[in-house]
């Protein structure tokens, strides 16, 4: 199976609740950010370029707590920042797993190595850990020398210490397709779990500028990664068939932001993950107050050139935009790879 039976036994039960409940709109996984702070200074986070003149303190581990209750999701990213800056992080994941929440944790896995004791595996965990490419291209994108050489010990340490590892790669309109493919055989020999590839939502897209010429940009640099080599096929990724087709421009998918609602230290971050129109300081209000049917490509123009993952993986994982033909790849595609 692709992956834990745990996960799928945690989404199905929850997927049929809303579903006997009749809800349209629903979470599927809290991007849940409980600091900023951050030992890296990576060059796309937009993170970075949101808050930088901004100081704004952690959310106590109450707050966190009181945020996954009112959401919901049944998977939690615990994200940031960096997560493993935060004090409580440990108290944290032990709730979650108290909740039955499904965790992934994501980290740049510097100080993953000060964690053994603290946050040991689980069946309820899996370690995400960003990875923008091979030795050159990922401490380019950190804005760091070295970092690689450590991420790379690290992920085989966890490995031998039996977590679920996965990675967690970004695409930039400058990537070099042939190292994002070397990273892909390299991970797959070390044995990494999965691989999640994504495209960086273009910054120039928050002004309303992103163009239909960035999307087909990112587009054909996925197609060199995906479209030669059986990449589909041959690594172990956890972006399913039909996301990488997206990703590819082979297909259209519709947008689902309020799929992966992101809690940031403000509050809940609207309308998604990367736009920010405010906050709102309760998920119900998120919900309630977004104009979700004006969001997504060809409506907002400022979603033009988007791919990330957030937004669409997850219309996929509610079933929607899936022809009976999609139906049965994504069955095949989950318990048989
Ligand atoms: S397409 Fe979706 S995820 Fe992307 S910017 Fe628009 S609303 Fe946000």
């Amino acid at each position: 199976m692709r992956f834990p039976a745990v996960l799928y036994s945690t989404i199905i039960q929850y997927l049929a609740k809303q579903h006997l409940a009749g809800n349209k709109r629903f979470p599927l996984v809290l991007m849940l950010e409980p600091t900023l702070r951050c030992n890296l200074d990576c060059i796309g986070c937009g993170r970075i370029a949101e808050y930088h003149e901004k100081r704004c303190p952690d959310l106590t581990l109450e707050e966190c707590l009181e945020s996954v209750d009112e959401c919901g999701a049944p998977i939690v990213s615990v994200c940031g920042g960096e997560p493993l800056i935060y004090q409580p992080v440990d108290q944290l994941i032990q709730e979650l797993y108290q909740r039955k929440k499904y965790v992934y944790l994501c980290t740049n896995a510097m100080f993953l190595d000060r964690f053994w004791d603290r946050i040991p595996p689980h069946k309820r965990l899996c370690l995400s850990i960003h990875l923008d490419g091979m030795e050159e291209g990922h401490d380019w994108a950190v804005n760091k020398p070295g970092v690689f050489k450590k991420v790379n010990a690290v992920l085989q340490e966890a490995k031998k210490r039996g977590y679920r590892v996965a990675t967690n790669t970004t695409l930039f309109s400058g990537s070099n397709p042939q190292e994002i493919i070397n990273m892909m055989e390299y991970l797959q020999e070390i044995g990494v779990d999965g691989m999640l590839i994504s495209g960086a939502y273009p910054q120039e897209g928050v002004k309303g500028e992103a163009s239909f010429k960035e999307r087909e940009q990112m587009e054909s640099i996925f197609q060199e990664i995906f479209g030669k080599n059986g990449a589909v096929k041959k690594y172990r990724l956890d972006n399913s068939p039909l996301y990488i087709e997206f990703l590819q421009g082979l297909r259209e998918i519709a947008c689902s932001p309020w799929g992966s609602p992101n809690r940031t230290v403000q509050g809940w971050k609207a309308p998604c993950y990367v736009l920010n129109d405010g906050y709102y300081k309760t998920f119900q209000e998120l919900m309630e107050k977004t104009d979700w049917d004006s969001l997504g490509p060809g409506k907002d123009p400022r979603c033009t050139a988007c791919k990330i993952h957030s937004g669409f993986e997850t219309t996929i994982s509610f079933g929607q935009n899936c022809s009976l033909k999609d139906y049965v790849r994504m069955i095949g595609w989950n318990l048989f790879s």
